[in-house]
C-alpha cells in the first residue's frame, strides 16, 4: 500500500491518541518523531493514508519499528500529541457497513456520546424536538450548509476536521452577533460509500468543536444521499439585547477593525490542491508541507474567535457593528458598509498577514493583499469601534485597526502602497490569478 505522511503541528487541541501511518513508511514515521522530538512539540498531526487503528497501533508499531526503546520513545512523544488524522479515506481500518446499523441506530451510535452542559438546555437529543430555556435573555440563530465537491474535497479534508469545520462556520457567525454560542443541530446525509468508522470520525469532530467551545449539540437529522456528503449545523446562541451586535451600526469616523490574520485559509486550500494534484501523479511523493503547517490549519481546523467576544467584553469595548470573515475582507467590508450606510477607506498596508501567506503568496505568484481582501473562510471577526475605545484596543495584538469609516459619499476604498485610492469590489480590486478559484 502507498503511503502519503506528513506532520503539521496543531495548536490547543486535547483528544484521543491516534496515529496516522503508511504500511511502507516506517522510516519517515521515524524522522517526524525525531522532528517532534527536536522541537519539543507538545502537537503535531501526522496525516497518512492507511491509519491503524487504536486497536493494533502498538503491534504495528512494534513490528515495524522493532525496537521496544523505539516504541516507548515513540509513545512519549506520540501521547503529547494533540490528535492525528487520516489524510486520505482510510484503506486500513476496519469497515462496518452503515446498512447493518439502520437508521435509528446510527442516529443511536453517534449521539450518545453527547452531555448537555449548558442549563439553557432542557432537553437535547431524543424528542420530537429540542427544548431550549433562555430565561431573560435574547436568542441568535444561524444556519450553515456544507456540500461534498462544493465546499470541501475529501481527498485531504480529513473527516474529523470536517466535523469541527462544520461547527466553527456556524459559531463564527453566533459570535459575530457578540452572543455567546449555546447549542448546536447537525444534520447530515451520506452515501453508502461511507462506514459506520467514517462517521464515528466526522463526529469525533463535532464532539471535539462541542467541548472546546462548549456548546450542546441538541438534535439533527439523518438521511442518505445518492451523491456527496452533506453536512448542515444549525447555531443557537444567547445574548442581552443591548449588547447585540449588528452589520448596520457603524458611523462615519469609527473604525475598521479585524482580528487576527487574513488570507491563511485560502492560500492552505491552494497548497493542499497542489498536493493532491501532485500525489495524483506520483503517490509515491512525499509531500513537505512544512513551509505551510499555519496555512494549512487555517484552511483544515479553523477556529471561531470566542475569545475575541470575551476580549471585547473584558476591555468594555462594544463595537458598533460586526460581521465574520467568511468570503474575504473585501465583501464583509462592503456588507458593512452598505448596511450602515457609510463609506470607508481601507489602508492596504494595515491589513494583519501572516510570513507564511507573504512567503506562500510569492510562491503562488499572488499578490498577498489580493488574497487577503478575496480568499475567505478565515473566520476572523471584523468591527468597527468607536473612536474612543481606541486606547482600549491600540495595545492589543489580537486586533489590528485597518482603515476607518467615511460618509458614503466617499464611497469603499482601498488605499494602496502607493497611496493611491481603489473602489473596492465584492472580488477584490484585483481579480484572483485566473488557474485559482474565485
Ligand atoms: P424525527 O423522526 O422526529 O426526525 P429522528 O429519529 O430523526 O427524529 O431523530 C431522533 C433524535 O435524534 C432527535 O432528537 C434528533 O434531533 C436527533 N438526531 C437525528 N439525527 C441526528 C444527527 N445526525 N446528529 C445529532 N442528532 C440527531
Ligand atoms: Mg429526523
Amino acid at each position: 500500500m502507498q503511503g502519503y505522511i506528513s506532520a503539521i503541528p496543531f495548536s490547543q487541541g486535547h483528544g484521543a491518541v491516534e496515529l496516522g501511518c503508511s504500511e511502507l513508511h516506517e522510516t519517515l514515521i521515524i524522522r517526524h518523531i525525531n522532528e517532534i522530538k527536536r522541537r519539543n512539540a507538545a502537537v503535531f498531526i501526522i496525516l497518512g493514508l492507511g491509519v491503524l487503528s487504536k486497536r493494533n497501533l502498538h503491534q504495528k508499531i512494534i513490528y515495524k519499528l522493532k525496537t521496544v526503546e523505539l516504541l516507548m520513545n515513540c509513545v512519549r512523544y506520540l501521547l503529547k500529541a494533540s490528535y492525528f488524522c487520516s489524510m486520505i479515506e482510510d484503506k486500513n481500518q476496519e469497515h462496518t457497513a452503515l446498512s447493518s446499523l439502520g437508521e435509528f441506530g446510527l442516529i443511536d451510535h453517534l449521539t450518545r456520546q453527547f452531555v448537555d452542559k449548558n442549563p439553557s438546555t432542557v432537553k437535547g437529543i431524543g424528542d420530537d424536538a429540542a427544548i431550549l430555556d433562555f430565561k431573560n435573555k435574547s436568542v441568535v440563530l444561524t444556519t450553515d450548509l456544507l456540500l461534498e465537491g462544493v465546499h470541501f474535497d475529501l481527498s485531504y479534508m480529513p473527516l474529523k476536521h470536517l466535523g469541527y469545520k462544520a461547527i466553527m462556520v456556524n459559531l463564527s457567525d453566533v459570535y459575530a452577533m457578540n452572543a455567546t454560542a449555546t447549542q448546536v443541530t447537525v444534520s447530515i446525509a451520506v452515501s453508502n460509500r461511507f462506514t459506520l468508522e467514517a462517521l464515528e470520525a466526522l463526529y469525533d469532530g463535532v464532539r471535539q468543536a462541542a467541548e472546546v467551545y462548549g456548546v450542546d449539540v441538541v438534535g439533527g437529522d439523518t438521511t442518505s444521499s445518492k451523491t456527496g456528503l452533506m453536512i448542515s449545523v444549525t447555531a443557537v446562541g444567547e445574548v442581552d439585547l443591548e449588547s447585540v451586535v449588528k452589520r448596520d451600526g457603524a458611523q462615519p469616523n469609527d473604525l475598521l477593525v479585524v482580528s487576527g490574520d487574513l488570507g491563511g485559509a485560502y492560500l492552505g486550500l491552494q497548497v493542499l490542491e497542489r498536493e493532491k494534484q501532485v500525489f495524483k501523479v506520483n503517490p509515491n511523493n512525499q509531500p513537505d508541507l512544512e513551509a505551510y503547517t499555519y496555512i494549512i490549519e487555517r484552511q483544515l481546523k479553523p477556529e471561531a474567535r470566542k475569545d475575541i467576544v470575551k476580549l471585547l467584553k473584558d476591555l468594555d469595548v462594544l463595537p458598533t457593528s460586526m460581521i465574520d470573515i467568511s468570503d474575504g475582507l473585501s465583501s464583509e467590508v462592503i456588507h458593512l458598509c452598505k448596511q450602515s450606510e457609510v463609506g470607508c477607506d481601507l489602508y492596504e498596508t494595515k491589513i494583519p498577514l501572516d510570513p507564511q501567506v507573504i512567503s506562500t503568496s510569492e510562491e503562488f505568484k499572488m499578490d498577498s493583499t489580493t488574497v487577503a481582501l478575496n480568499g475567505g473562510e478565515d473566520y476572523e471577526l471584523l468591527m468597527t469601534i468607536s473612536q474612543e475605545d481606541f486606547p482600549k484596543i491600540k495595545a492589543n495584538p489580537n486586533l489590528t485597526v485597518i482603515g476607518y469609516m467615511t460618509d458614503s459619499t466617499n464611497g469603499m476604498n482601498l488605499v494602496t502602497r502607493a497611496e493611491a485610492k481603489i473602489p473596492l469590489t465584492a472580488q477584490g480590486w484585483n481579480p484572483l490569478s485566473s488557474d485559482s478559484e474565485s
